[in-house]
């Protein structure tokens, strides 16, 4: 098959199994999730240190205890990647967060380990995948594109007869991942994965800066560690030398830029009424 049109084609899967997110509630969330998480493992190395995975967890549950959605359920994964990052798959319920063994190895404390899954809990409650994808694509593309067009050829390709109403089925979406990870293979799916690793918009950004700091406050952590954390990852960013072009990294290059973060936490921790110890 044509490079083009196997891209093609797993774009519109992809876009087809994101159908069923974008209208759907928790049930959907954790299936989409899941997705995100087998596009994401099915590229890279786990790392199974039962001991550091417990911490992770232990903190990481205290964060969502006392974020919005003290209920939500998330899987924490270290991940054997020497990149300086961490992210999520979040997308509300079920969300998969993972933290890179490149990360751990520059975190001096627990507050800054706080601090970062945080951030990225902070990601999952408010649903920036999601909310990435929709106003990114959906109004623009996906809605004239998938509708009229993208179903029928995926349908005909996956020797199934899909109607856009059909296409959000779980079974289907499982099918259609089994699909796209064997036999396409791990660069088809990489549109996913590109959202996930590098970041969001600069808003989500910034709404998931601001809700760490407070996360962090309410459940006994240092907020001040989290502006020593964002200083120290621009150091590493300039004594490197590391820009989006050359590092994959949405910690050290999701916009708005370090600069902007450092600057926007530290005042949000001035005006605030965070205990600072
Ligand atoms: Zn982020």
């Amino acid at each position: 098959m044509q490079k083009k049109k196997k891209i093609l084609i797993s774009l519109i899967i992809f876009f087809l199994s994101f159908y069923g997110i974008v209208i759907a509630g928790e049930e959907k969330e954790i299936k989409y999730n899941f997705y995100a998480d087998r596009l994401i493992t099915s590229s890279h190395i786990i790392l199974f240190d039962e001991a550091l995975t417990q911490k992770i967890v232990e903190i990481g549950n205290k964060i969502i205890k006392a974020s919005d959605k003290p209920d939500m359920n998330c899987t924490f994964r270290i991940l054997n990647d020497p990149t300086i990052n961490a992210y999520s798959t979040a997308s509300g319920e079920g969300s998969f967060i993972y933290v890179n063994t490149g990360l751990l190895d520059i975190i001096e404390s627990e507050d800054e380990l706080a601090g970062v899954l945080a951030h990225e809990i902070a990601h999952a409650v408010k649903k920036h995948q999601i909310k990435f994808l929709k106003s990114e694509f959906w109004s623009t593309f996906v809605g004239s594109f998938l509708l009229e067009f993208g179903a029928g050829v995926a349908g005909i390709y996956l020797g199934h007869t899909l109607a856009p109403s059909d296409v959000i089925r779980a079974q289907q979406i499982g099918e259609i991942v089994t699909y796209t990870t064997g036999f396409l293979g791990s660069k088809a799916v990489a549109p996913i994965i590109v959202t996930i690793i590098q970041g969001y918009r600069k808003e989500h950004e910034l709404e998931a800066d601001a809700l760490a700091i407070r996360y962090m406050a309410k459940a006994g952590y240092q907020p001040t560690a989290y502006i020593a954390f964002l200083k120290k990852l621009k150091s590493i960013r300039d004594k490197l030398k590391i820009n989006e072009k050359n590092y994959a990294s949405c910690l050290i290059n999701a916009k708005p830029g370090l600069e902007e973060r450092i600057k926007y936490v530290k005042r949000l921790i001035l005006e605030s009424k965070y205990e600072i110890k």
